[in-house]
């Protein structure tokens, strides 16, 4: 029997009729649906709620404004939110609010199916959001370890993954919150533009600068924040 939610942001405010809507779809009474709210506030404090969700019934249908974020924000809480039990399904919602309320919680997500592992984000972030273990041939997978470190508003290294697998679900830029199914992949030139002519050396640097506390790294960081924000 397959089980139906409907994942509802707070902030992002989706259209009310979108529960009707996955009901309509689906052929089933709203009543069936089991709504869940604020769930970028219940990822980052880890609700517990989120591990229940997908426990019960084999087969789920799910709908979210912006399923991208809806999983990568899951996946973070530790939910495997890309499982083939679960059918993704995109509702409306209101783009207008989400550029007048976009705030905080303000942090990055992953998007587990486009992720390389390649470790550009974890360099370049300075407040040390993320981490990994990429001396390990086996586990060298990038967590967002410190989320609320991300600086309100500065989505810099969403715009120098190779893959578009970052997501900031606060952010107004569609390509960044989620809402375009198939980012394309950052261009040579988009890292150049960013980073200069030597990436590895600029990302080494930050690298090495992050374990330093000096006022350098923060006039840096806020550098990075009013350059790339693009939505203040
Ligand atoms: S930059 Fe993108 S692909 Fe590389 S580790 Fe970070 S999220 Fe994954
Ligand atoms: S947006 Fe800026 S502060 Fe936030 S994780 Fe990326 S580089 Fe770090």
């Amino acid at each position: 029997m397959k089980a139906y939610l409907f994942i509802l942001g707070s902030r992002d405010q989706l259209a009310q009729e979108s529960s009707a809507k996955l009901a309509h779809d689906a052929g089933i009474q709203e009543k069936d649906i089991r709504v869940i709210d604020n769930l970028a506030e219940r990822a980052v404090s880890k609700d517990p709620l989120l591990s229940s969700l997908f426990i019960d019934h084999e087969d789920y249908m799910a709908g979210a404004s912006r399923p991208r974020a809806a999983q990568a924000l899951l996946s973070f809480a530790g939910v495997d939110a890309y499982s083939n039990r679960i059918t993704w399904k995109a509702l409306p919602y209101s783009e207008q609010a989400l550029k007048d309320e976009y705030g905080v919680p303000w942090f990055p997500v992953i998007d587990r199916s486009r992720c390389t592992g390649c470790g550009t984000c974890e360099d370049y972030c300075l407040f040390s959001v993320y981490t990994s273990n990429r001396k390990s041939p086996l586990n060298g997978r990038i967590r967002v370890s410190s989320p609320l470190n991300c600086k309100t508003g500065c989505p810099a290294c969403s715009r120098l993954c190779p893959t578009g697998a970052l997501i900031f679900p606060f952010c107004a830029e569609a390509a960044l919150n989620g809402s375009v199914e198939n980012p394309q992949p950052r261009t040579q030139e988009d890292a150049l533009t960013a980073l200069g002519a030597d990436p590895h050396k600029v990302l080494s640097e930050r690298r090495a600068k992050k374990r330093l506390i000096d006022p350098d790294k923060f006039k840096l960081a806020e550098n990075d924040r009013i350059l790339y924000s693009g939505v203040l």
